[in-house]
């Protein structure tokens, strides 16, 4: 008997009904009763969905209100002191007091409670992070000496019931205790996170023991940190980890993901565990290995369907990969998507955007649990059992690899014929920077915007309408035209000394592109959980990419006409628009970025023609495309670093090429950062107090830097001595000349009032600068 499971499912609704009901909750229009109803109803339905698919077991423990480590904290009743919590808050009000922090004077406890310590100066959220290499944001956890853990919630034990009260067979997922400390971070100088597991074990077991109680059989826990470089100490702390947990009478199925076990993987078969989960799409040449090493006895659970991505299966190498298993483990044998299928669309085959030949080339959620019941008879039955279902999966494979969407040879022919040093600007930076001083004239301290300015009601709405047809496309154009005009007046007014035309015309940074370069393909409800309520609709990179027209330049040609001052060109990079798109699995990520880069190049060159002095090509995803292994990390940088070359070095000497990052650390990849050779970067500093730009100047960065002088993600309008301050720490680690003065990041989030107020008081910061010398 094979039997198929899933990791975990996307929980967010079809029609994102839970982020619909979350926000209702926070504005107050429903209470917690009703927020808890949807939730079971989504949950109620998505177990019908697997067990419709036939798999053997629902997931249970995947659902949570806002993120699944958050919940965790919950459960093990570690939430940070800071919260002050008094134990008695529903925990729906802590959950929320967590995830989005607390105003000041607010009551964290909810209404009612008298808590003398609740924190009246309020409390930030978690930090938010990403998710392993996904786009999907968790909360960390904050670990300190006092941290205690002990069962502090039933909410998992209430689902479970939910569950078999509804007639399912139930698995329940669990983040493994390893992982569930590494994700989080210590908030104590020099504490050793790893030091809380013996306080943590005990409460696992005992609520592994309370499900074995509530008659639940598998346990999945998820330890996806043994894909990753692990110090030798948490590398130790696995098998005895294990042992402790062996104690409770549940099968533990220990689920690994997202990247290859190396040399955790003769550990990770040998843990005393019922069963192993490996990713066989992200390192199915482990697979091999795996089935030599792990103990007869254990089951096996191969991850075959890929869970980041949403192409249909090409069933009949799935089959290929898993025939050895099955005459190893007869039996023993589970299949499964890769991972959780939380980081794709719940279903694309009747998506209303997509036409019909694309439709058929992906799966959802829903068409991978498909994938796996037509694999287990294929497997079981033989064949001939599935016979109309493997011949729909193969013509539909066939047509994708034949069809004349996907292939555009000029886009291979001059990639091929790339000559070598099309990375390489025409001289060295000492060189452009003079010939770009003497054309753009700028001051010192030169002052700037990232490009997105507020994306007023009035700009939203003239887009919906004209997407809906409702607005011609020249009426449109006129709007933009004008919010283009007033962003220019509004930055000529604040004495800005390079503009930016403000994105008007832009819905998503990626998203604008995409829609207009050939290869990619949007949905109408591809919606991915990204955190708590938020969704996106990440593009599906189909094809080769080519740039059939000119995607920006009437806009910033327009802007410039407006203007004496030099206007900023504003492109997104092709690292950036490779790593928010799902993309395709038919050729390396290396090759589709550089097709994305020859676009971009061909961009930048028209702008540059039509009179655009800087063009700034926007990379804040560039750390984030880093493989979770330090072994993998040096090619990618390669081709990362070339393609942002590839689409900036086109131009002459006189054109200054920004680039602009933010969302991460990135003193690591410093070196690559340089390599970039960008004319100037702006970056995301102020948060952290310009620590970030101090790794620049001890890395002795040698281009221009406009390090962020303050936070665009809250409406607080900073004053200028605020900002000097700053400024005067920056001049300290970066020599004076080199420095420009910009907010963190775009602005479109914020409104005109409290942009307007900011810059004047930055360009006065600069000014002063500038004075003082
Ligand atoms: N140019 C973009 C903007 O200003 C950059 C956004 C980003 O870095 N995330 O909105
Ligand atoms: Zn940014």
């Amino acid at each position: 008997m094979i039997k198929i499971h899933t990791l975990g499912f996307p929980r967010i609704g079809a029609q994102r009904e839970l982020k619909t009901a979350l926000e209702r909750h926070w504005r107050g229009e429903i209470d917690a009763t009703a927020l808890e109803a949807t939730g079971r109803e989504l949950r109620a339905r998505h177990w019908a969905l697997q067990r419709d698919a036939g798999l053997d077991v629902v997931t249970v423990g995947d659902f949570a209100f806002y993120d699944q480590v958050l919940d965790h904290l919950l459960r093990f009743g570690a939430e940070p002191a800071r919260f002050g919590f008094a134990g008695g808050e529903p925990e729906l009000i802590r959950c929320f007091a967590l995830a989005r922090g607390v105003a000041a004077g607010a009551d964290a406890h909810g209404e009612g409670c008298s808590c003398p310590t609740h924190p009246a100066g309020g409390q930030r959220a978690l930090e938010m992070t990403k998710w392993f290499d996904t786009n999907y944001h968790y909360l960390v956890p904050e670990y300190e000496p006092g941290t205690r853990f002990r069962l502090a919630s039933r909410r998992l034990l209430d689902e479970v019931a939910e569950a078999q009260a509804l007639g399912h067979a139930v698995k329940v997922v669990l983040l493994g205790p390893l992982t569930l400390l590494w994700l989080g971070k210590s908030v104590v100088d020099g504490f050793e996170r790893l030091s809380l597991l013996d306080a943590l074990l005990p409460v696992y077991t005992e609520l592994l023991t309370r499900l074995a109680a509530a008659g639940v059989q598998w346990v999945q826990l998820d330890e996806p940190i043994l894909g990753l470089d692990l110090p030798p100490a948490w590398r130790a702390a696995f098998e005895p980890a294990y042992r402790v947990l062996g104690a409770a009478d549940v099968s533990i199925l220990l689920a690994t993901y997202f990247s290859p076990l190396r040399e955790n993987l003769t550990m990770a078969c040998r843990l005393p565990v019922a069963g192993l989960h490996v990713d066989a799409v992200r390192a199915g040449d482990e697979l091999a290995e795996v089935l030599d090493q792990l103990p007869p006895e254990r089951e096996l659970s191969i991850g075959i369907v890929d869970g980041r991505n949403v192409w249909r299966s090409d069933l009949d190498r799935a089959l290929a990969a898993l025939r050895p298993a099955l005459e190893r483990r007869r039996g023993r044998l589970w299949i499964a998507p890769s991972c959780s299928l939380l980081h794709v669309p719940i279903g694309l085959a009747d998506d209303g955007t997509l036409d019909r030949e694309l439709r058929s080339w992906l799966a959802g959620a829903r068409e991978k649990l498909d994938e796996l019941q037509v694999l287990r008879r294929a497997l079981g039955e033989g064949e001939t059992a599935v016979r109309g279902e493997l011949f729909a999966a193969r013509a539909a494979v066939a047509a994708r690899a034949a069809s004349a969407r996907v292939k555009n040879s000029t886009v291979a022919e001059r990639l091929a014929a790339l000559p070598p040093d099309a990375d390489r600007r025409a001289s060295p930076f000492e060189v452009r920077q003079a010939v770009q001083q003497a054309k753009l004239q700028l001051p010192e301290f030169p002052t700037t915007t990232i490009g997105s300015f507020p994306q007023t009601p009035e700009i939203r709405a003239a887009r919906a309408a004209f997407r809906r047809g409702e607005l011609p496309a020249e009426a449109y154009r006129t709007a933009m035209q004008r919010e283009i005009a007033d962003a220019v007046a509004r930055q000529e007014a604040l004495g800005l000394d390079v503009l930016v035309h403000g994105e008007a015309e832009r819905n998503d940074m990626v998203e604008y592109f995409g829609e207009q370069l050939d290869g990619f393909a949007f949905t109408a409800n591809g919606w991915v959980q990204s955190y708590g309520s938020r969704c996106v609709k990440p593009p599906i990179l189909f094809g080769d990419v080519a740039r059939p027209r000119p995607m920006t330049v009437e806009w910033a040609r327009h802007a410039q006409g407006l203007t004496k001052r030099p206007m900023k060109g504003m492109l997104t990079g092709p690292v950036t628009i490779l790593q928010w798109s799902f993309v395709r699995d038919d050729q390396p990520r290396e090759h589709t970025t550089l097709q994305i880069a020859l676009a971009m190049r061909d961009e930048v060159r028209d702008l540059e023609a039509a009179g655009i002095p800087i063009i700034q090509i926007d990379e804040p995803a560039l750390r984030e495309g880093l493989p979770l292994r330090a072994a993998d990390a040096s090619a990618y940088l390669r081709w990362a670093t070339r393609a942002f070359r590839i689409s900036a070095a086109g131009v002459r000497d006189e054109t200054q090429i920004h680039t602009h990052m933010c969302y991460a650390e990135f003193n690591d990849i410093l070196p690559e950062i340089a390599a970039l050779d960008a004319d100037v970067i702006t970056i995301e500093t102020s948060r952290s107090d310009m620590a970030l730009l101090r790794a620049f100047g001890d890395f002795r960065y040698p281009n221009q830097i406009g390090p962020g002088v303050y936070d665009i993600h809250s409406p607080r309008v900073p004053d200028t001595q605020e900002m000097l301050r700053l400024l005067d720490k920056a001049a300290t680690v970066i020599p004076r000349e080199r420095l420009w003065v910009n907010p963190d990041c775009g602005l479109k989030t914020r409104g005109w009032p409290e942009t307007e107020a900011a810059l004047r008081n930055m360009v006065e910061a600069a000014r002063t600068l500038r004075a003082a010398h």
